[in-house]
């Protein structure tokens, strides 16, 4: 039966008589994009005659860096601007959406956004017939084979690129802004209208190459059909919010035990405060090549290293946020590297594949690193640097 919604004359309107937008980004990096996508979109539908409003997750402020944060944009062609606002303005979040975005394809690995509640799937809200629209360099397989399965068919859309990095406190403007609304044009003209939308870019940014892009992006997007047997068993458990009325009374802050033994997941973390689906690169360390300088676990932010037995130190990505701290620091030639988080698939214990086998753990280290070597830039606006290494640094054989 479908739903119904009392708008302020109380008359009942369907649950189809508002459609919903989400736009998933991190967190201080891309809040200014995700903030200015969403009031494009309010803006271009106003200017076609329909009710819009945008509003952005309760809880997601202050932001972290690299958390999963929300924003919403809201559409009608029945309701007032009043009711609108009544209907979406009072939400903590929201519970379906007509096209679910991501502005960091390594999103699509799950989202931590509240903390200790857990890792939802990106595809939680997506109706069925919806469409997941995802900024990526990645073919569909690449990306379908993170995604809960679901029992019905939806799109998955592409526009292709890098995860932007335009919204910190400063507005370092890629085009991603123009770009999404390119994109968004292309997956749902009957939100907003590809002229109106090319007109509103045109007014508001003045400028022809915020118009090729909005054009590029609307000509590059592509669309794949993912059906119900696509995609994974979730691995986690699903995240359940509790209702105003059962928070308990006065804050409960649990202490930390304060455990160490030897090896893998030997130091005590806050499980409530795992925060792994913030990064977008993971460490991979080449055990066969350290020092045992303790650089690495002496200097991550989020102690994420565990000693083990043989003097080496263990990474839980359960944890790591991906900061690249460890990458810095590390005094040996391309001992810890930065790699994307969609060449992995899981989060065991690199050091216990190393030691299972050490020349095959290395093989893979090197193939995940592939050539490249990029180094973030630590809020310098300047960018990320990369270079191509010419020849990889030899397996080294343990002492006996
Ligand atoms: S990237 Fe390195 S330093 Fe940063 S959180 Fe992960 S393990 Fe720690
Ligand atoms: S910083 Fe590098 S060399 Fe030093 S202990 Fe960590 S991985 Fe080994």
């Amino acid at each position: 039966m479908a739903t119904i919604l009392k708008t302020a004359e109380n008359s009942e309107v369907s649950e189809q008589a508002v459609r919903r937008f989400e736009v998933n980004y991190r967190g201080i990096f891309q809040k200014t994009l995700a903030y200015r996508i969403t009031k494009d979109l309010v803006y271009v539908a106003h200017s076609e005659g329909k009710t819009a409003f945008s509003n952005g997750r309760y809880s997601d402020d202050p932001q972290r860096n690299g958390v999963p944060c929300a924003n919403f944009a809201f559409f009608s062609n029945e309701l007032s601007e009043e009711e609108l606002e009544a209907f979406a303005s009072a939400k903590m979040d929201i519970d379906r959406a007509d096209i679910v975005s991501v502005l960091d394809d390594t999103m699509v690995k799950g989202l931590e956004p509240w903390g200790h509640y857990g890792i939802r799937p990106i595809n939680e809200k997506v109706i069925p017939g919806g469409t997941l629209l995802v900024v990526s360099k990645r073919n569909p397989e690449d990306l379908i084979r993170f995604l809960e399965r679901k029992p019905f068919s939806y799109r998955l859309a592409i526009l292709p690129g890098d995860a932007s990095f335009a919204g910190l406190w400063y507005y370092r403007d890629d085009n991603t802004d123009v770009r999404m609304l390119g994109a968004i044009a292309k997956v749902a003209p009957e939100l907003i209208n590809f002229e109106k939308t090319r007109e509103y870019v045109r007014k508001t940014y003045k400028t022809d190459e915020k118009i090729r892009a909005f054009q590029e992006a609307y000509d590059s997007v592509s669309f794949t059909e993912v059906t119900p047997n696509q995609g994974i068993e979730w691995p986690y458990p699903k995240p359940v919010l509790p209702a105003w009325n059962e928070f308990e009374e006065g804050i409960v802050v649990k202490a930390v035990p304060n455990e160490f033994k030897m090896g893998p997941r030997g130091l005590a973390r806050n499980p409530n405060y795992k925060r792994g689906t913030s990064k977008t690169q993971r460490p991979v360390v080449r055990f066969d090549i350290c020092t045992k300088c303790t650089l690495c676990w002496y200097d991550c932010p989020d102690e994420c290293f565990d000693p083990t037995p043989d003097g080496l130190y263990d990474v839980n990505y359960e944890y790591c946020t991906g900061c690249g701290r460890c990458a810095e620091v590390c005094p040996v030639n391309d001992c810890i590297v930065m790699v994307d988080e969609l060449n992995f698939s899981d989060n065991n214990s690199p050091w216990e594949s190393y030691k299972k086998d050490p020349l095959a753990y290395t093989k893979m280290a090197e193939e995940k690193k592939g050539k490249g070597r990029m180094m973030p830039s630590f809020v310098t606006g300047k960018g990320e640097k990369t270079t191509e290494i010419t020849k990889e640094v030899p397996f080294k054989e343990a002492k006996k």
